[in-house]
């Protein structure tokens, strides 16, 4: 048996496993790389012919696990891709939509090439067209959490609550070999303890290997008050203000959380009633799935479906799919709330939105993620006084406010208690910095006494 790290490691972007076990090669995941230095890994030939692979796992449907497969499946795989059913219809919006935006991306390259009479360092074709895309999805074949699936050969797969998007599965793959049998564990991204909408992670199941994200290896979320209270209170002040509430967010999982905070908070009486936009049709779409899949909600919310009351409906609330709809936003003075992506607002139509708000004081801006080093977001975060959108130079007037402790990634003490409870020969850590993966580390050490590593990209063990 052996594993080789082909992605995530030592950064958080790009996770992909190969396990070579019971006479099968098995991918686990098959993400985009999204940081910056690492974007050209996106571009080589596959290190594994795709063609030579048994079967694709996948844990859940963020691009950085799902993000590479239609290049994948460009390049020769054609066999089923397992997950759990949720997020077999997710990684087919989001891939869609990565197709969608890499076809723009070099449309709008290619127009600026030729107006400044240049080429740049890469041929201008998108890495997967929409197509593409659409082939890949048409792999993806959904089981349920608990269920055994035989791989064929001598091996079998079951999918494990996650706890950190819908249909977040961690991935338990057992084999047998020379006789003996095994089990590898892939944590894939698990959430945190109490998350709002979704179940908790289930805690690990007995494995010899474990293979641990560690995102906030080294971090506590635990000080802040309670995201339900603290959205609450700058609901309130916003609505004071009499401007727009501007909240960037993504369009899966993030959005839906918000729209059920508010929810709650309407029906208790905690903010006032405000025109609330969700503008983005993925998110619009997203949100049916959450509605589709109500069954893999918490319990609580799943009875509150059954039982009528609209899970994602109050007054007031509408989703946004169409353009021009949305360019009437602009035009709206408050008080309201407005979401839309990007999260970090580094594209989407939540651009449009800071335009029409970032100048006026009584308008503010909610950032409710982390803001990555370099982004708009950031920028603003960060207390600049002008920042530059779409080309011009814009005033921040606007107040700005963060909410904190909302995080679909667990922290130390999480995944700490997410571990307990096996005794693995091995625990290896990825997704995460190298500073994060090795805090991790030394705390599974010096708490469990269990042996770590930290692999580096390529890096090939036996699981003897
Ligand atoms: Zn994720
Ligand atoms: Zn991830």
């Amino acid at each position: 048996m052996r594993i080789q790290f082909l992605g995530a490691n030592r950064q958080v972007t790009g996770s992909r496993y190969l396990l070579e076990a019971g006479g099968l090669r098995i991918l686990i995941d098959c993400g985009l790389f999204q940081e910056r230095a690492f974007l050209g890994r996106n571009w080589e030939d596959p290190p594994v012919p795709p063609g030579s692979l048994d079967c694709v796992l996948v844990t859940h449907a963020h691009l950085d696990h799902v993000g590479l497969i239609p290049r994948f499946v460009a390049q020769g795989y054609r066999k089923p891709i397992l997950t759990v059913e949720p997020s077999a219809d997710l990684a087919g919006l989001v891939l869609l939509d990565a197709g969608r935006i890499q076809e723009e991306e070099v449309e709008t390259k290619r127009r600026r090439h030729a107006k400044e009479k240049r080429e740049g360092p890469h041929p201008l074709i998108p890495l997967y067209t929409q197509e593409e895309a659409k082939t890949a999805a048409s792999l993806f074949r959904g089981v349920e959490f608990g269920e055994r699936v035989e791989l064929g050969g001598k091996a079998a797969v079951t999918f494990q609550e996650a706890g950190h998007i819908l249909g977040s599965a961690s991935v338990l793959v057992e084999a047998e070999e020379g006789g003996r049998a095994r089990r590898v564990l892939f944590s894939g991204d698990l959430g945190q303890w109490e998350p709002p909408i979704i179940p908790p992670p289930e805690g690990m199941e007995e494995a010899d290997y474990v293979v641990l994200e560690s995102t906030y290896g080294g971090r506590d979320h635990r000080e802040a008050a309670p995201v339900r209270d603290q959205i609450a209170e700058v609901v309130r002040e916003a609505a004071r203000r009499g401007g727009n509430l501007v909240i960037p967010t993504f369009a899966m999982e993030r959005a839906q959380e918000l729209v059920y905070y508010l929810g709650g908070l309407l029906r208790e009486g905690r903010i006032p009633q405000l025109p609330v936009y969700v503008d983005s049709p993925m998110a619009t779409d997203v949100t049916q799935v959450f509605r589709r899949h109500c069954r893999y909600l918490k319990a609580d919310i799943r009875c509150a479906v059954e039982g009528g009351t609209g899970l994602f409906r109050f007054p007031g609330l509408q989703f946004i799919r169409d353009a021009e709809e949305s360019k009437k936003l602009n035009k709206h003075e408050g008080p309201g709330i407005i979401m839309s992506p990007s999260g970090m607002c580094t594209g989407g139509r939540i651009k449009h939105h800071l335009k029409a708000n970032i100048g006026r004081p009584e308008s503010t801006i909610l950032f409710v993620g982390y803001q990555g080093e370099g982004t708009l977001g950031r920028q603003i975060l960060d207390g600049e006084p002008e920042v530059r959108i779409h080309g011009k130079r814009w005033p921040v007037r606007a107040a700005v406010r963060q909410i904190s402790g909302i995080s679909a990634h667990g922290d130390q003490e999480d995944l700490l208690r997410w571990l307990d409870g096996g005794a693995p020969r091995q625990v290896f850590l990825t997704h995460g910095e190298e500073g994060a993966s090795r805090a991790l580390g030394e705390a599974i050490r010096e708490r469990l006494g269990w042996p770590t590593a930290v692999p580096a990209y390529g890096e090939a063990h036996e699981l003897p």
